[in-house]
């Protein structure tokens, strides 16, 4: 994006995000980013990964248009659909046209395979302001096929077509077999004019484990890439590097949101269940009453839009109240005394 157009377009969506990070600072009552899942279907398996099927339906576009309006009413920021892969819903530009013509910011993460000129096009006329693609290795192999060497010619077309922001993230840890790949992926990306992040995985254990010193040194040239998109979420990433814990206050629930296929609000793709409350019976009590709910996943948490949105409020209110599924009767918390069992990770 080099044209005066395409500038034109970044500024405004500046202005439109200064906006709305003033309106995040000015009240706690409304959440600031939601991961909204369109359909759970993938077409691609990634071996690491629990948030996809092979079989089910997109949800229903007129369902979908009640959850946007409902999450709008509640006085959303920044929507992003998410997967399984959210390119498979038929729908997915009048879904994106209406975040947009209720304020929002749209964003997708997309594993890029369903990309051309056509679909491209289609996503700048629906306004969409984000995407996002996670690129897993160089070369293929058996664990994922998100490589390098298979979207390569999307991300030119990208490079060539795109209005909206792109980012192109690469993963660095466990089950990674090697980390020069990230940043031969990082590199790419910026040369085509994206921005580069880079996610550190876990083992599953849900414990964090120190990168080994060849991943710190790929981590390290990774950041002094594109240093502005790190400066404010440095010191989390700095700690999951290192496997230190993080102190931090998670405002899921609150402030970011994860709505799955069936309407549910979740406090994240990790914590499913928790609060299990539908969307749509989703009210401002239960924003507050989840901004003070302490998430006892905090310490180890790598949800990194969790942590963007948890910056906000970093000074604010501590947490007394103890998390629990509102799925069930309200008068059989899941919650022990001693808060061992709160909180576990779904499937
Ligand atoms: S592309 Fe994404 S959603 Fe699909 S299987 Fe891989 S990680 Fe999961
Ligand atoms: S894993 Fe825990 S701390 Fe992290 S976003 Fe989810 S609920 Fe919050």
């Amino acid at each position: 994006m080099g044209t005066w157009k395409s500038r034109r377009i970044e500024w405004k969506r500046k202005a439109r995000e200064f906006g709305l990070a003033a309106k995040a600072l000015a009240s706690t009552s409304h959440p600031i980013s939601a991961h909204v899942i369109p359909i759970r279907r993938c077409n691609l398996a990634c071996k690491y990964c629990n948030e996809f099927d092979e079989t089910s339906p997109p949800v229903p576009t007129a369902e979908m248009l009640r959850r946007i309006e409902w999450l709008a009413d509640l006085g959303l920021s920044a929507l992003t659909f998410s997967g399984g892969e959210p390119l498979l819903h038929p729908d997915l530009d009048q879904l994106m046209l209406r975040v947009r013509e209720r304020g929002m910011m749209a964003g997708v993460i997309t594993n890029g395979l369903l990309l051309n000129e056509q679909r491209i096009e289609r996503l700048n006329s629906a306004g969409l302001d984000y995407l996002q693609i996670s690129i897993d290795n160089v070369q293929p192999d058996e664990v994922s096929l998100k490589s390098l060497k298979t979207l390569d010619s999307r991300l030119v077309m990208l490079a060539q077509h795109a209005e909206f922001h792109v980012n192109i993230n690469s993963v660095l840890g466990s089950g990674v077999k090697n980390p020069q790949d990230a940043l031969t992926i990082a590199y790419r990306a910026i040369e085509l004019g994206f921005t580069s992040t880079v996610g550190i995985i876990h083992d599953g254990t849900g414990q964090l484990k120190p990168l080994r010193p060849e991943e710190l040194e790929v981590f390290d040239k990774i950041k002094s890439l594109n240093k502005s998109h790190y400066s404010a979420l440095n010191g989390f990433q700095e700690n999951i590097a290192h496997g230190r814990p993080n102190e931090w206050r998670c405002r899921s629930g609150a402030r970011y949101l994860y709505i799955c296929e069936d309407g549910l609000v979740h406090y994240c793709s990790q914590q499913r269940g928790y609060p299990g409350v539908p969307l749509l019976d989703y009210g401002v009590e239960d924003i507050r009453r989840e901004f003070r709910t302490e998430k006892p996943c905090a310490p180890n948490c790598t949800v990194s839009c969790a942590h963007q949105t948890a910056i906000m409020d970093y000074w604010r209110v501590p947490q007394t109240l103890r998390a629990f599924s509102h799925h069930r009767p309200r008068s059989t918390p899941q919650a022990q005394p001693d808060g061992s069992d709160v909180l576990v990770q779904v499937e």
